[in-house]
C-alpha cells in the first residue's frame, strides 16, 4: 500500500474491520471498528468521545474546535449489512481499475474515510474556522439507534452532513416508512365442513385487493423529489392445518411516506380506509402498533448544508446535483432534533448492499478535499 492517498489506505483498513451489524446471522457488531476510528483519531490529537448504545455497541465522536461560530456536524454510520451471498472478498479489500472492493467500501465506509481524512488534514494545518464534529454511528441498517443516541446526548450543529453514498450529489429530501401488521379473524372448523367456519385467508384476500386500490390512489399525490407514496404488502402468514379452516391471517404492510407527510397519520389514513371500504364492512380485521415509524426528511435548495456544500464542492470544479431518493437515512432522525441535514458522500447507492460492493477511488480523494473545504469555510 505504499504510494496510495491516506484516505485510501484508511479506506481499506476499514473495510478490513467486519462490522456487520448483529441484526444479520453475521452479525459482529461495531466495537473493534470503534476502536480504530477511535484511535486513529487521538494518534493525531482530535477530541475523542464514545457513547454506548447499545450492550458494547459505541458511537465515536471525535472533533475539533474552531475559531469561529458556526458548528458542523457530519455523520456517518459504521455498521454494515450482512457479508453472506458475496462474491468477492468482503474483508480483504482489493484495488482494481480504480476502484476499492468489499463489505461496506461504499456503504458509508467511504463517507467514514473521506470524514476522518479531512479532519485529519485539517487538524494538521491548525485551528479551523468552523467546529467540526464527526460522529461515527452504530445500528443505521437495523433502527437508527446510533442517530438516536448522539440526538439525545445533547450534541448540537448548525448543521450536518450525513454521510452516504449519493455519487457527490446533494440529497435534500428522502421518503419516510411506516410498516406494520393487520390480521383478519375467521373461525376455525375441519375442512370437509367449511360451512361451518369463517376463512381468515379470504377475508385477507379482500384486504389485499382493498389495499392494491389503496396504493393505486396513493400513486396519484406526487413529490417533486421523491414521486409518490407507496404501499406494498412484504409478508403474509396464516392457518394452522391442511384439513382446517384458518381463523387467523397476518400481514405486513410498508408505507412509504413522503418528506414531510406524519407517518403515524399516514397509518391512520389507512386504517380508515380499510374501515370505510364496503366489502371490507363484515370482516374481523385488526391492526396492530407500527413495527417502524421512521419520518421522511426534505430541506430547502437554499438551506445552510447544501448552500456550504454547494460552494465548497465548486472549489473543485464538481457541480452536484440537488436530488431526492427514496431510501430512509439517519438525516430524518437529526432533522427531528432540529438539524438541518443532507446527505452527501463518494460512491453510488446501486452498489451499496450488492455481492461484490465497490467505491470509485476518485470519488472518495475528492469527498475528502470538499469536506475539509467545508470545514475550513
Ligand atoms: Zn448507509
Amino acid at each position: 500500500m505504499i504510494g496510495i492517498e491516506p484516505v485510501v489506505k484508511l479506506l481499506s483498513d476499514l473495510v478490513a474491520i467486519p462490522s456487520v451489524n448483529p441484526c444479520f446471522d453475521d452479525g459482529n457488531g461495531e466495537k473493534e471498528i470503534a476502536d480504530f476510528v477511535a484511535e486513529y483519531a487521538r494518534k493525531v490529537g482530535l477530541e475523542v468521545h464514545r457513547q454506548t448504545v447499545l450492550e458494547g455497541r459505541e458511537n465515536v465522536v471525535v472533533g475539533i474546535l474552531g475559531s469561529g461560530d458556526e458548528t458542523i456536524l457530519l455523520e456517518t454510520h459504521m455498521d454494515t449489512v450482512t457479508a453472506k451471498g458475496m462474491t468477492i472478498e468482503p474483508f480483504k479489500p482489493e484495488i482494481k481499475d480504480g476502484k476499492l472492493f468489499g463489505r461496506g467500501a461504499c456503504d458509508a465506509k467511504a463517507s467514514l474515510a473521506a470524514m476522518l481524512q479531512a479532519l485529519v488534514e485539517v487538524a494538521n494545518r491548525g485551528t479551523p474556522k468552523c467546529t467540526v464534529w464527526l460522529a461515527a454511528v452504530v445500528d443505521e441498517e437495523n433502527g437508527f439507534n446510533g442517530a438516536q443516541k448522539l440526538l439525545s446526548s445533547g450534541l448540537n450543529a448548525h448543521y450536518a452532513i450525513v454521510g452516504e453514498p449519493t455519487s457527490l450529489n446533494i440529497v435534500i429530501a428522502h421518503k419516510g416508512t411506516v410498516r406494520g401488521k393487520i390480521v383478519t379473524k375467521g373461525i376455525s372448523a375441519h375442512s370437509s365442513q367449511p360451512e361451518k367456519g369463517s376463512n381468515a385467508i379470504n377475508h385477507m384476500a379482500k384486504v389485499i385487493l382493498a389495499l392494491e386500490r389503496y396504493d393505486a390512489e396513493l400513486r396519484v399525490r406526487q413529490h417533486p423529489l421523491v414521486g409518490s407514496p407507496t404501499l406494498t404488502v412484504t409478508m403474509i402468514s396464516g392457518g394452522s392445518g391442511a384439513n382446517l379452516v384458518p381463523e387467523f391471517c397476518q400481514i405486513t404492510v410498508d408505507r412509504r411516506t413522503l418528506p414531510n407527510e406524519d407517518p403515524m397519520a399516514a397509518w391512520d389514513e389507512l386504517k380508515r380506509f380499510l374501515q370505510s371500504q364496503p366489502d371490507l364492512l363484515d370482516l374481523n380485521f385488526e391492526f396492530a402498533e407500527p413495527d417502524l415509524v421512521n419520518w421522511g426528511m426534505e430541506v430547502s435548495a437554499d438551506s445552510l448544508p447544501a448552500k456550504r456544500l454547494i460552494y465548497a464542492c465548486e472549489k473543485f470544479g464538481i457541480a452536484p446535483q440537488l436530488l431526492g431518493v427514496r431510501y430512509a437515512s439517519d438525516a430524518s432522525v437529526l432533522m427531528q432534533g432540529g438539524i438541518p441535514s443532507v446527505l452527501f458522500g463518494p460512491g453510488s447507492i446501486d452498489q451499496a448492499h450488492t455481492s461484490n460492493e465497490w467505491v470509485e477511488i476518485e470519488q472518495v480523494v475528492a469527498a475528502q478535499k470538499v469536506f475539509e473545504a467545508l470545514i475550513e469555510g
